[in-house]
């Protein structure tokens, strides 16, 4: 993706800054872990700070001393899981603040110009989401929303140095899927998320509604999974032709004393690593697993020390970025195929 603050290769993994940074890691960490691209939040940056604060800084790459490409996802799914907190009609959704009760609405043009006068690299349309289980009639409602809302987007003024993305929406069903995508792609956006995924359903019914969502976007195009950040389900969604993602996974399991590892995830609270001399991933070559031991990582966690939740997400972080670097190299030398099969998928 050639973005206005440099080019993003794929398949790229975006590390979740929800509110304007990647919980316990500084931008140094985050060029170093290899991430190419960060998310923020729109929802959470329009309650706190406030695009004054962000336009005063001088957008938001300023404001997070952030110089790489940044994506804004539009803040649909925050405010539709608020549920009591806001209403819907046709032109948008009224909504209150999570953080003091303040009265606030979105349509779909204020969500593309907020995300525009930050400065987004990339900026995804204001969509409708449900929540799984839903009748075929909340589904077709919330498509039908969605495609009007997404239309509306496309046609508000545009800023350079902002691309918009579209967001497929509607569960399983996978007629809805199809004519959601279908709609989208006749509005012609410049990359496409397959939204609504990853909330509940199994993984058999994510990956095939993932990989039927995908073959339905353009193959030049970037396709875009929501929500998406354990090895497996990576290896499973770049094999449905899915390029770019995004998730809290590794920075929460890190946070909580959980470690991806090239064997599987591990629980640094286990007894075993309170003598581990070992490094926490000896096939890693990120700066926590070359420093420090396994038995000083769960010490630090046994006496919530900040350091440990640090060293743990920034070698989480490392790690995915790591699976992508490697994916990318495996899919450019043809070796996809056994790439996949040996790292689980
Ligand atoms: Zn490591």
């Amino acid at each position: 993706m050639h973005l206005a603050h440099g080019d993003v290769e794929t398949p790229s993994f975006m590390p979740v800054g929800t509110a304007a940074t990647v919980k316990a890691l500084t931008p140094a960490d985050l060029r170093d872990a290899g991430a190419q691209i960060v998310l923020a939040n729109t929802y959470h940056l329009w309650l706190r700070p406030g695009l004054e604060t962000i336009a005063n800084a001088g957008g938001l790459h300023r404001f997070m001393a952030w110089d790489r490409p940044i994506l804004t996802d539009s803040g649909g799914f925050q405010i539709f899981s608020l549920e009591s907190r806001r209403k819907l009609d046709d032109d948008g959704v009224t909504f209150a603040s999570h953080l003091d009760g303040s009265e606030h609405r979105f349509t779909p043009e204020s969500v593309v110009a907020f995300q525009q006068n930050i400065g987004s690299d990339v900026a995804m349309v204001l969509d409708v989401c449900v929540k799984l289980p839903a009748s075929r009639e909340q589904l077709e409602e919330a498509v039908r929303l969605t495609t009007s809302w997404a239309r509306r987007s496309a046609a508000a003024p545009t800023r350079a140095g902002t691309l918009l993305f579209g967001i497929v929406q509607s569960g399983l069903d996978r007629h809805l899927r199809e004519r959601s995508a279908r709609q989208l792609v006749e509005l012609g956006f410049a990359g496409y998320a397959i939204g609504g995924l990853s909330v509940g359903e199994t993984r058999a019914e994510m990956d095939a509604t993932a990989r039927a969502t995908a073959a339905l976007l353009p193959a030049e195009k970037p396709r875009y999974l929501m929500g998406v950040g354990t090895v497996r389900d990576l290896i499973a969604a770049i094999d449905c032709g899915v390029d770019v993602f995004d998730s809290v996974y590794p920075t929460r399991c890190g946070r909580n004393g959980r470690a991806m590892t090239h064997d599987g995830e591990l629980n640094i609270f286990n007894a075993a690593f309170t003598r581990d001399a070992s490094p926490l991933d000896p096939k890693c070559d990120c700066s926590t697993c070359a420093t420090y031991t396994r038995a000083y990582l769960a010490h630090l966690f046994r006496a919530k020390e900040m350091l440990g939740p640090r060293l743990l997400s920034y070698h989480n972080v490392y790690v995915v970025n790591a699976l992508m670097r490697d994916a990318r190299a495996a899919i450019e030398a043809g070796g996809w195929e056994s790439f996949r099969l040996a790292r689980g998928g």
